[in-house]
């Protein structure tokens, strides 16, 4: 009882404290985090993409800041969904895999709400629990659908039948800002589906990237000599493993739903079509090279999409005068191969995976234009918001604060190495686990279920294609990486005995459904 009463007298003392700081003005921001789900930022104007174009994106780039180095603790979106939002790595917040994530937890949603926020969780939640500490909750069951997309929220559940699902997240998000209470300052987090796997585009971006040849990446034909065993083993390749359903192919007329099922979900070594008015079928070098542009075509015309709902958001923060002291996020629960290696997919601990695209504009603490190469994690999204929000940071959340960063300055003692774990072994993609290290110019994975270990030099090799562990005049590189790991290690409390044992696979694939199972 002294508790709860305690915990009121804590409560509104936030809330007036909330209530004061916003008539004055000088108050404590509003936060948008938006998040899209499988976004590599080399898919991003401001990030320098080869392959696409997204100016509404890049706006938070050129207005706010863009961080370079930011980076998934874990490269798959439940484990990394659940990072953001208790600022801890996988083996503490219970989410290594696929794993039910337990609401009830301290979150960063729950402890803005606390002190004195009001909160939305818009979107794709893919926890596989009813989401809590959100005074408003509108979400996806599991993975979600590109098109004619069911939502539940706390009391119901609606189809929203012929809408396409990056317009519906953004309509409800805008709603969510427009009937908000204004005696508060809020928290929405709006969480994309796109541009997630199976790539949908809606019908006006659709034929955005017929016809135009997207370059592939230098590594598309990656024959992964020098590297262990996981990069031959893995399922996860473009040439090799798109299915029917992802290449949007047609199936043959007749054919029973269980039928159509495993149809779609055949990988074509063949495929006849229609080019320059001429029927072909091709086959080999020829068809992956096919492959890759009906992949990245669909890929990134949902980014399109994406595109446009943030410039949307954005608008709507200008008109409504609120942009000065409201933080607007960009970022993806991790990154994605675009045919990098050869692959498409992430959970690698490899570049294109690991990194998040990071944008932030905030006119009143951010000089426009603003670049960091700072070392950021996931779990650091979570310290941030508290910090900006002038609430205490939980001492077990193990991720630190972007504050001072976004204010310019990087504290003398930032990190300079992280420590990353996958675990899903083999997963829906063959995919080995594995954990490492990575510093500013290297980088040391660990396979342990293989006891294989590769060994990158960042500068001199950025793509990541010459394993130099075990080479000559390596010893004495390895051994400070390994004595880095162990450090990092100790420091996340990553002791236990999992590390040399086969861990069972979580359950993959979409969620059940939330309520009554
Ligand atoms: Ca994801």
């Amino acid at each position: 009882m002294k508790l709860i009463a305690a915990a009121l007298v804590v409560l509104v003392a936030a809330s007036q404290t909330s209530a004061t700081a916003q008539s004055r003005g000088s108050g404590r921001p509003n936060i948008i985090f938006i998040m899209t789900d499988d976004h590599a930022a080399h898919a991003i104007g401001a990030y320098g993409s080869r392959v696409n174009q997204t100016p509404h994106l890049d706006r938070l780039a050129t207005e706010g800041a863009l961080f370079s180095s930011v980076f998934a603790t874990n490269s798959i979106c439940t484990p990394s969904r659940a990072a953001i939002l208790t600022g801890q790595y996988s083996h503490i917040n219970g989410v290594t895999m696929f794993n039910r994530f337990d609401s009830s937890r301290m979150t960063v949603a729950r402890l803005l709400q606390q002190g004195g926020y009001y909160t939305g969780m818009i979107g794709k939640w893919h926890l596989g629990s009813d989401p809590m500490g959100f005074d408003q909750w509108e979400i996806l069951p599991g993975q979600g659908v590109y098109k004619n997309p069911v939502f539940y929220t706390a009391t119901g559940e609606k189809t929203y039948t012929g809408r396409y699902v990056t317009d519906v997240i953004t309509d409800l998000a805008v709603d969510f800002l427009d009937r908000r209470p204004r005696d508060k300052p809020f928290f929405l987090m709006m969480h994309h589906k796109a541009p997630h796997r199976p790539w949908d585009p809606d019908d006006v971006h659709a034929s955005h990237f017929a016809g135009r040849r997207i370059p592939e990446p230098p590594t598309f034909w990656d024959s992964y000599a020098t590297r262990t065993d996981a990069l031959h083993e893995n399922e996860q390749r473009v040439v090799a493993d798109l299915t029917n359903r992802d290449l949007k192919l047609t199936p043959p007329d007749g054919l029973s739903p269980a039928e159509l099922t495993r149809w779609f979900a055949i990988t074509p070594d063949s495929v006849t079509t229609v080019i320059d008015g001429r029927t072909v079928t091709l086959t080999g070098e020829a068809l992956g090279r096919w492959k890759y542009q009906r992949y990245m075509q669909d890929y990134l015309a949902t980014v399109q999409s994406v595109d446009e709902s943030v410039g949307r958001v954005l608008d709507y923060v200008d008109k409504s005068g609120l942009s000065r002291n409201t933080m607007v996020i960009y970022t993806s629960d991790q990154g994605f191969f675009l045919g990098d290696h050869g692959l498409f997919d992430k959970r690698f601990m490899y570049e294109e995976s690991i990194r998040m695209p990071f944008l932030v504009r905030w006119p009143a603490r951010i000089k426009p234009g603003t670049k960091s190469q700072a070392m950021a994690l996931n779990i650091d999204f979570a310290p941030t918001f508290l910090a900006a929000a002038g609430l205490p940071i939980p001492a077990d959340m193990q991720g630190r604060s972007l504050l001072p960063i976004l204010r310019g300055t990087t504290p003398a003692n930032w990190r300079t190495a992280m420590y990353y774990r996958y675990y899903h072994d083999p997963g829906n993609h063959n995919t080995r686990a594995h954990y490492g290290v990575r510093t500013a110019t290297h980088k040391l994975i660990y396979f342990w279920t293989k006891d294989q270990w590769e060994l990158f030099d960042l500068v001199r090799d950025p793509f990541e294609l010459h394993n130099l562990y075990g080479q000559p005049g390596q010893a004495a590189l390895t051994e400070s990486l390994k004595t880095e790991l162990a450090r990092l290690k100790r420091e996340v409390n990553d002791l236990d005995q999992l590390a040399n044992q086969q861990l069972p696979n979580g359950v993959d694939g979409p969620v059940a459904r939330l309520r009554g199972k």
